[in-house]
Order: structure tokens, then C-alpha cells, then sequence
């Protein structure tokens, strides 16, 4: 029945499987192209998005609406497999961390906040990160590599299968919400981010509205501006500073696109509103940047944008050079911010016991290339 072959990327840890190309984590151009291949008729595709996105099936023998025959056939040619979950951890607060590798062997986190009225799944974008941020613990990490749409998606998919959210729920869901926080800077992967968050947010799969989904980044405005127009989720802007020279050294990112022009692409972000603000994340290390003086600065560079500012307390990591801001000095910081008439929460870090807090993300995979994923050119 088979008559031409696509190449597919291979993920599973199962040797058995590891000849058969992986089904789970194609787009739905993807899966279409590749059952058309196969000799299959076009609502075969819808069939199987169906199964897999909506369903969460791992065994093409429960797919019950397909016949015995077509099942069998499938299941020669195919696989239906995850990454393999190498580490498993829960928090004292419910926070839970899964280290998942994949069949190069690689490894990325992926955590799950659970809150009163929503549940957050925070995503890795990239093996390790070349941003270099000096607070972060995935900074000191060189990157390995991009992580593929497949690899992203699953991540969700792995969240949902711990917590037995199949098939994919409409209401009382324990992954409400997505944000791209975790491993790695996203609008350095941005075509495997942007098919990734497709099939996310595909209605009849995962169905995780665009509204849902958060995508944090140091600040890579061409980026940026292509987010806003293409996917249009919200964004969050790893801020930090509020002066270029301490920025420079926070977020080296910034020699390259300096605060102000990182604060225009804001600005003209597409999509932002009242309604859906941009986030400012601004992590509070002790004598850096926590001064009420910057808290004012803040405010004054903030004009003009719908915007809101979360407060991280910095969290530790063995051999960090930086300590976390007092109590006070974020309760001062806030109060300014608030006062201006900001939302400016101090996000509770979650998952510390577990080394699941943000910045607290490491892999032990080490570099294999010499050759980093470039930066998007101006777009
Ligand atoms: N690269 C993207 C995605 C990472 S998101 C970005 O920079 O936005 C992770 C968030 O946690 C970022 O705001 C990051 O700056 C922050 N962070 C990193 N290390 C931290 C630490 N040790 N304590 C608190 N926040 C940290």
C-alpha cells in the first residue's frame, strides 16, 4: 500500500519501533502528506488526528474506528511513541518535573504548576540555551540543539498522559494554560515553535487556545514582531533591567537589541490590549536592579504599552553568582510599580525543592556540534 517514503523524524526510545517513522508530533500537512503516501484515502488523516491529538492514543490496535485490517497496516509501517520519560519528580507543592529524553539521547524538563483555578505546563524550546543570561542555571548549559515541533508537542502530550487528562478535555483541565518559559529561547526556534504551537492549538486536537498560550523571550525583536502577526499568543518579555548597561549584563541579548527598541516591538505588538496585556517578567536580585529608584524607571518605560509586570525572586542554583532581593525590597518595588497602576504580582516560586523554579532548569546534555542554531535574521 506504501508507495513512496517521507522521511519522518524518528522519536522513540523503543528499538522495536525505531525503523518505523513516528506519527505523533506531524502537523495536520504533515500527517495528510504522509497517509496520502501510504495510499490512504484523506479522511484516514482526519481519522488518525483524531486518535492521536484528540484521544492520545499510543497503539494503533485502540484505534476502534479504523478497521482491523487498516490497523494492522499502520502498525507495520508506523510508530506511535513519545519520548521516553527518564526522571520523574513531585514537588511538596504539587509542582511536577519530567526530564524526558529523546532518541538522540537528549534531554529537555518540562514542569506542571498546579493552582487553584488553572494549571500551567511550562515547555522547553531548545536542548540547553545560548543566551547566556547570568541568573540563569540554562544559561550556564551550552545548547545542543533545537528541539523539533514533534519534540515540543509532546511535551504536552506526556503532561497529559501523567495526569490522565484523555481524551482532551473541554472543561476542569489540569493543563489549562502553556507557556513557553522553560528550556531555551523560543524565537531562536521559531519555525518549530510556531508548527508546535499549531497543533496545540488546533480546536479538534490538544485544543489549547491561542489566549491559553504565553510565549516568553529574552527579547529577539525581528521575532517578535513575526510572533505577533503569525500565532498571535500572548507574550512575555524577559526584561530584567531597566538601564542598558546592567541589562548587558544580565541578558546579553541586549548588545543586540538594546531596551528601547526591545520596548517599540512591544509596543507594536498585533496583538496586545488591554485585555491581553504583555508580561514583563523582572527577576529581583539582591543590589542589582531592585532599587525603588528602578522601580520608577520602570514605570516611566512602560508607558504606552498595555502592560504587567511579574516579579520573580531569584532563584538560587549551585555556584550562582547572585542572591535574591529581600522581602522588603520586592514588597517596595511592587508597591511603585502597582501604584502606577500595573498589575505587578510576585510570582510564587513553585517547585524548588525540585529544582523545577524558573531559571532552575538543567539538562546534563552536553554539547555534541560545534555549530549553534543562528539567530533569525531581520525579518
Ligand atoms: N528564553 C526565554 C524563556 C525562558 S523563560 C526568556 O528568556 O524569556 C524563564 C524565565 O525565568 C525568564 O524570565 C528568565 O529570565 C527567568 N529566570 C531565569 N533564571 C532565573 C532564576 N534563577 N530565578 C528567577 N527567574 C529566572
Amino acid at each position: 500500500m506504501r508507495t513512496t517514503h517521507i522521511p519522518l523524524v524518528m522519536a522513540t526510545s523503543d528499538p522495536s519501533e525505531a525503523q518505523h517513522p513516528n506519527l505523533v508530533g506531524l502537523s495536520r500537512a504533515a500527517l495528510a502528506a504522509e497517509l496520502a503516501a501510504f495510499g490512504a484515502e484523506p479522511f484516514r488523516a482526519r481519522q488518525l488526528w483524531h486518535w492521536i491529538y484528540h484521544r492520545g492514543a499510543t497503539d494503533f490496535a485502540a484505534m476502534t474506528s479504523l478497521s482491523k485490517t487498516f490497523r494492522e497496516e499502520l502498525a507495520a509501517h508506523y510508530a506511535l511513541c513519545r519520548p521516553a520519560v527518564s526522571r520523574a519528580l513531585t514537588s511538596i507543592d504539587g509542582t511536577r518535573k519530567w526530564l524526558l529524553r529523546f532518541a538522540d539521547g537528549q534531554e529537555v524538563e518540562t514542569v506542571h504548576i498546579p493552582e487553584e483555578e488553572r494549571g500551567t505546563l511550562c515547555v522547553s524550546s531548545q536542548v540547553g540555551c545560548t543566551l547566556s543570561c547570568t541568573f540563569c542555571h540554562t544559561g550556564t548549559q551550552r545548547l545542543v540543539r533545537n528541539l523539533t515541533a514533534a519534540e515540543i508537542v509532546a511535551q504536552v502530550m506526556i503532561a497529559r498522559d501523567a495526569l490522565g487528562e484523555w481524551p482532551s478535555p473541554q472543561a476542569d483541565r489540569q493543563v489549562t494554560n502553556i507557556v513557553l518559559m522553560g528550556m531555551g529561547e523560543p524565537l531562536f526556534n521559531y519555525d518549530n515553535v510556531v508548527e508546535a504551537l499549531k497543533i496545540v492549538m488546533d480546536p479538534e486536537g490538544l485544543a489549547i487556545s491561542r489566549r491559553k498560550i504565553t510565549l516568553s523571550t529574552a527579547g529577539v525583536v525581528p521575532a517578535i514582531r513575526r510572533c505577533g502577526a503569525e500565532i498571535g499568543v500572548n507574550l512575555a518579555v524577559s526584561l530584567h533591567a531597566v538601564r542598558d548597561d546592567i541589562r548587558d549584563q544580565l541578558v546579553p541579548l541586549n548588545r543586540k537589541y538594546p531596551i528601547a527598541e526591545l520596548l517599540d516591538a512591544c509596543r507594536n505588538y498585533p496583538r496586545a490590549s488591554n485585555a491581553r496585556r504583555i508580561t514583563f517578567e523582572y527577576v529581583m536580585l539582591k543590589g542589582v536592579n531592585d532599587s525603588p529608584a528602578e522601580a520608577r524607571e520602570l514605570v516611566r518605560l512602560l508607558a504606552g504599552i498595555p502592560a504587567k509586570v511579574n516579579l520573580i525572586p531569584f532563584n538560587p542554583w549551585p555556584g550562582a553568582p547572585y542572591e535574591c532581593s529581600s522581602e522588603a525590597a520586592i514588597g517596595a518595588f511592587s508597591n511603585i510599580v502597582f501604584a502606577a497602576g500595573y498589575s505587578a504580582p510576585v510570582r510564587t516560586p513553585r517547585g524548588r525543592d525540585i529544582l523545577a523554579a524558573c531559571g532552575q532548569l538543567k539538562s546534563a546534555s552536553v554539547k555534541l556540534r560545534k555549530r549553534e542554531p543562528q539567530p533569525l535574521s531581520a525579518a
